[in-house]
């Protein structure tokens, strides 16, 4: 049986589920512990713990921060407390970013409000909320095909956001009481000495685990991460980046094809890093 997701997304960033229902599909599907860790944001913890309450699943409470080392990077922070003033100024970034999104479609005709988008979706919204928008306009298919026509790397409605640093990121997520781990390692396209360097430049600044399992890693992908995590000596962690319906094919707790099964023993090294690091700060 299935035991964890350690990776999934909330309706306090860019899933579909709130995080109550999240936790109580967790529970209908036999998950012993699920961490939340939403982009940027810690607003959907308190639904979900209160949740886990309720259903009889653990819940972890964590994020997701975006970084850049040249292309995109990902850290996970699981255990994290409280947000110290670094990340919520990528919120204050992110706000402003949507402002200027929402006015671009806008002057275009369309009927798009980020006031009101913000009714409707809570206080972190992303591009995959423009997405849906679009869909609901009529203008795109899906939330992927708006991504491919309109609010992917350089197309129409397309403004970035200030990224912050890896080596920063790393260390507000440790800050902010959290134990950082580099997430999905293969979506960076990186060399294996490319990974290593990149593992290397975060162990510097407190990286403590590598994302192994994940929807759509093959087995043979899997024992390399594995054997990567044990030779640098970090925490395995795992999950399926569940984001509801603006990924469909990701399922919680089982990946895209079932590929997915995160041991519990995992969760019981993480949470005694977690307690280590707090006594500590
Ligand atoms: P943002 O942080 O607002 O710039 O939006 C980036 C987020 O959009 C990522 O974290 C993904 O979760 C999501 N995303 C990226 N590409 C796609 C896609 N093709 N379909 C749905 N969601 C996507
Ligand atoms: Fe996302
Ligand atoms: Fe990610
Ligand atoms: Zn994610």
């Amino acid at each position: 049986m299935r035991a964890l997701d350690l990776h999934v997304h909330t309706t306090a960033s860019d899933g579909t589920c709130s995080p109550r229902e999240t936790v109580w599909r967790a529970s209908v599907q036999g998950l012993k512990a699920i961490a939340i860790t939403d982009h940027d944001t810690i607003l959907g913890h308190a639904e979900a713990l209160s949740a886990g309450f309720d259903y009889g699943v653990e819940v972890v409470p964590g994020i997701e921060v975006s970084t850049k080392h040249g292309v995109s990077v990902h850290i996970l922070g699981y255990y994290i407390e409280n947000l110290i003033p670094l990340l919520e100024g990528i919120v204050n970034d992110r706000d402003r970013r949507n402002e200027k999104v929402a006015a671009l479609m806008a002057a275009d005709g369309l009927p798009v409000s980020y006031r009101r988008m913000k009714e409707r979706f809570g206080e972190v919204i992303g591009r995959p909320h423009f997405g849906r928008v679009l869909v609901e306009l009529g203008l795109a298919e899906s939330v992927n095909d708006a991504f491919e026509r309109f609010v992917g790397k350089g197309k129409k409605y397309y403004v970035p956001r200030t990224i912050i640093e890896i080596g920063t990121s790393v260390e507000s997520i440790v800050q902010s009481g959290g134990v950082p781990v580099l997430a999905h390692p293969f979506q960076y396209k990186k060399s294996d000495a490319e990974l290593r360097e990149l593992i290397e430049l975060c162990m510097e600044h407190g990286l403590r685990g590598l994302e192994c399992r994940y929807s759509g890693y093959d087995a043979e992908q899997v024992a390399y991460l594995e054997k990567l995590a044990e030779e640098y000596g970090l925490l395995k962690t795992g999950g399926s980046d569940f984001h509801g319906d603006n990924k469909p094919h990701i399922h919680l707790g089982t990946g895209i094809a079932g590929e997915l099964d995160v041991p519990y023993e995992w969760l019981d090294r993480l949470r005694e890093a977690a307690y280590e690091l707090h006594k500590r700060i």
